[in-house]
This record gives C-alpha cells, structure tokens and sequence, in this order.
C-alpha cells in the first residue's frame, strides 16, 4: 500500500539532502520544531514520530503544552522576545533559550536557575540586519555580550542565533553567511561554541549550506499558522 511521508519525515530528508549537498553530516543539524500556536495533540503526534525538540514563543501557552506532554521526555527551547519579569519561569521550565540579547536576561536566567538542573542552553540573538525594529543584539556588541553571559555561572553559551529580515534575494544567504562568520571568529577563543540557530522554513536549506546546525521549522511543518489575537 502506497503510504504518504508525513512532513516530518519529508523535512527530515530534505535537511539530509541539503547536508549531502555541501558535504555535512546529516546529524549536524537538529530539527526544531516551532510549536507556537500548535495544540498539544499535535505536539504529541510529533513526539510520536520520534521528534524531540520543540520551540516555543509565549510563555504561558509552553507552560500548558510542557503540563500536557510532561510524561515525555521532550526537550523545550524558547524562542521568542524575553520580558524580564518571565525569566524566572523560563529558567526553570526550559533546556534552552535562543533569543537572549541583553545581560540583565541572562544574568536573572543564571539567578534563577533552579539549583540541581544542569546549566540552561543559551544562545546570544544577533540582529544580523541591524535593523532598528528587530530584537538581537547589534554584530559590533556582540563579543562583550558574549563573554559577559559566558562567565554566568548557571548557564552554557552554546552560540548565535538569527532571523533575518524575509529577504528576496537568495534566501538571507548574506545574513546567515555572516552569523556563521561571527560564531567561527568566537570559537578562535571559545572553541567550545557549537551552536548556529538560522534557518526557518522558507530558508533553512540556505541555513544549512551556510552552516546551520539547528533549523527552526514551523510552518513546513504544521502549515499555515491561524492569526494570534493580541495579548495572549
Ligand atoms: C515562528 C518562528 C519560527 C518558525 O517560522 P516558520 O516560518 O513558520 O518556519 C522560527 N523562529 C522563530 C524565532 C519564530 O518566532
């Protein structure tokens, strides 16, 4: 019986070929699926398929899906903008977060860094484009940001992180070729940096050929996501 590849398993393979293609190995790059907006069934459907990692925007809406999966083993990665007064809470419910780009952040994700969990993941939010509208920190601050939040004590700097401005022209390659740089000029003091979180799902095979190692898919996943009302 013919049987249709979920898109699950159909990003999966293209991020191999994309690997393949330049010569990377496909267990480089992790998939992050981008939960945001998504019901904890359907959560469930891709921890089901063996998916692991999922990313999350809004606090509250993670805390209800992390309550609803907690008898899975998953592991939860914040994505979105950080209001000071929520660390506490990503602190202590989160593995990772990708989008610190200010040191009072990431000095209260240290503080509240329950004790007995290992250090909480964090990636530095680099605004790749300097544009004024954008979260992330500008390229020209981010190695005192960068050594300040890794002499944290209840954190592990894993990398950079980016999302570009949606641009035409071939798919951010520019932007993402300049994160990869800048990570790979940071690892000549901090070889231990490992982490390039670009790529989302109209640009992550770009991502890849330019370094990613984590892409953060949502809609190539999940389809189109319904409109959010405000406040939520
Ligand atoms: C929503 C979101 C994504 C996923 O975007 P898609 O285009 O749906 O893949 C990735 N990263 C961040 C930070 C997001 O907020």
């Amino acid at each position: 019986m013919q049987q249709q590849n979920s898109p699950l398993t159909t990003l999966r393979e293209e991020i191999a070929t994309a690997c393949r293609q330049v010569g990377r190995d496909p267990d480089a790059v992790t998939l992050l699926a981008v939960s945001k907006t998504r019901s904890a069934p359907e959560l469930a459907a891709l921890a089901d398929q063996g998916q692991r990692d999922f990313g999350e925007n809004y606090l509250q809406e993670a805390l209800e899906k992390m309550a609803a999966l907690a008898d899975r083993e998953l592991i939860w990665h914040f994505i979105g903008p950080i209001q000071s007064n929520k660390t506490r809470d990503i602190a202590a419910r989160f593995h990772w977060v990708h989008s610190v780009d200010r040191l009072k952040v990431a000095r209260r994700l240290s503080e509240q860094r329950p004790d007995g969990l290992p250090p909480l993941n964090i990636c530095i939010q680099v605004n790749v484009d300097d544009e004024e509208s954008k979260s992330g920190v500008p390229l020209a601050q981010v190695p005192g940001l960068v050594e300040a939040v890794a002499g944290l004590p209840n954190l592990t700097l894993r990398g950079l992180m980016a999302i570009p401005r949606a641009d035409s022209h071939d798919g951010n390659r520019a932007a993402f070729r300049q994160l990869a740089m800048t990570l790979s000029q940071l690892r000549n003091t901090m070889p231990a940096l490992d982490t390039l979180s670009m790529g989302m799902s109209a640009d992550y095979r770009v991502a890849i050929e330019e370094g990613a190692t984590v892409v953060r898919l949502g809609t190539a996943l999940f389809g189109p996501r319904p409109t959010r009302s405000p406040g939520v």
